[in-house]
């Protein structure tokens, strides 16, 4: 029994599967057609106690761990959801953290306890037009003018900015590219701060993305999450748990197309015999098979080192690479398997191949995994 699998945690399952047999299977193709989730998915995830796994219960949360956020992220992928769906209902595990981490009451009352209880929805914006990877280059830019601040500047490619009721809003404050960042929580319709165009995607269909602009926004001083200048580290410390809820969403993916691929090949017949029955796609998918379950341990085994408090910064790294490489292996051979079918729109397998690409890019792209794993070894 691994640590994930405990009598808790089998009921946790359960429930996630119910939720999703009930409240998201019937309506999921409308809301890949619609570009977004409703807001009272939230409320009623809220309601049977899944919005706030991974919170503790004095923030308004439903208490357990990262271990358990993981659970519910696998569980809602096997059950036939996507990880589009978990970016945009989940969109609050980005935005919310380092406000719990800051222990700040007021940011905890007003924002925090509300998107746990389904009634708000957040956006974390740290990408900026000119580039996301390099994060300390980051130019929006806050001036402090007695108890507001004054901030400039535009964000993109931000998950439910389109929805969001606020933002949590990566922001520098000496000198634009300093990497003297803070993080300021900006509420939608202050003025100054519009939201742009929903931006269309190849992907994660269901999940609003937009662009965001800030002219001259004012924004309290009390919206400020933690010391002035702490920001770069704030979001380096909370990137851990995005990083391992992509890898959980990776090799969920995968596990989810091997079973669909396998249903396929054992009901699908070629020249009179099941397609399970050659060895070429027997080996097909015990290959992805293993991939799959080999990336899932590996997620699992790094997680849990998280959980214990161990620096893992260079693991978290390989865990999403590992996971990543292993759900574009298997997505790709799943529609292969499911041949002209796989590439319609009625196929499950189709979403997950379209959705899966972002996997290696959000959260830190593959590349700057593998720096970060080369200072990790001392490169
Ligand atoms: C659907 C979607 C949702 C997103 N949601 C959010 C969100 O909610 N909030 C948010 O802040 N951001 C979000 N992002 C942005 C995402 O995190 C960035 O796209 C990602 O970090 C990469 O930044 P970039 O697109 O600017 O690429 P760039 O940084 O311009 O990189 C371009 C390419 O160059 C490579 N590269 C960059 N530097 C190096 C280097 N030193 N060595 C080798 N290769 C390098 C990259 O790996 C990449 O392949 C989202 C993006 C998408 C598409």
């Amino acid at each position: 029994m691994t640590i994930v699998d405990t009598p808790e945690r089998r009921q946790l399952r359960e429930l996630t599967r119910a939720f999703v047999t009930k409240e998201v299977l019937p309506y999921l193709d409308d809301w890949e057609r619609a570009g977004e989730v409703p807001r009272s998915l939230h409320e009623t995830a809220a309601k049977v106690g899944l919005l706030g796994v991974g919170f503790p219960e004095s923030v308004g949360g439903s208490g357990g761990d990262l271990l358990d956020s993981i659970l519910v992220t696998e569980e809602i992928i096997r059950s036939g959801g996507s990880s589009g769906l978990i970016a945009a209902l989940f969109t609050h595990g980005i935005a919310l953290p380092h406000m719990v981490a800051s222990h700040d009451d007021g940011l905890i009352d007003r924002y925090v306890r509300p998107t746990l209880a389904g009634t708000m929805i957040g956006a974390l914006a740290i990408t900026e037009p000119d580039g996301g990877s390099d994060v300390a280059g980051i130019r929006t830019f806050a001036r402090r003018d007695g108890d507001h601040y004054v901030v400039n500047g535009a964000k993109t490619y931000i998950t439910s900015g389109i929805r969001a009721d606020f933002v949590t809003t990566a922001v520098c404050t000496v000198l634009p590219g300093s990497g003297a960042l803070s993080l300021l929580v900006i509420d939608k319709g202050t003025p100054g701060f519009t939201v742009g165009r929903r931006l269309e995607k190849l992907g994660w269909h269901c999940s609003d993305t937009a662009e965001l602009s800030f002219v001259d926004v004012r924004v309290p001083v009390a919206n400020r999450v933690g010391p002035e200048d702490t920001g770069f580290l704030a979001i380096m410390q909370q990137f851990a748990t995005e990083r391992l809820s992509l890898a959980t969403q990776a090799y969920a993916t995968a596990q989810r197309c091997v079973e669909l691929a396998t249903r396929w090949c054992r009901d699908r017949s070629t020249f009179g015999r099941p397609l399970a029955s050659r060895q070429l796609v027997r080996h097909r998918l015990a290959e992805m098979h293993t991939r799959a379950e080999a990336a899932r341990a590996y997620v699992h085994d790094v997680a849990e080192r998280v959980v214990t408090g161990q620096p893992v910064v260079t693991e978290v790294a390989m865990a999403k690479n590992v996971a990543v490489a292993a759900c574009d292996f298997v997505v790709d051979a799943a529609l292969q398997l499911h041949g002209g079918f796989g590439y319609l729109r009625d196929a499950e397998v189709e979403r997950h191949y379209r959705d899966a690409r972002i996997l290696g890019i959000g959260g830190g792209t593959t590349e700057i995994m593998n720096e970060i794993i080369a200072k990790g070894i001392g490169l």
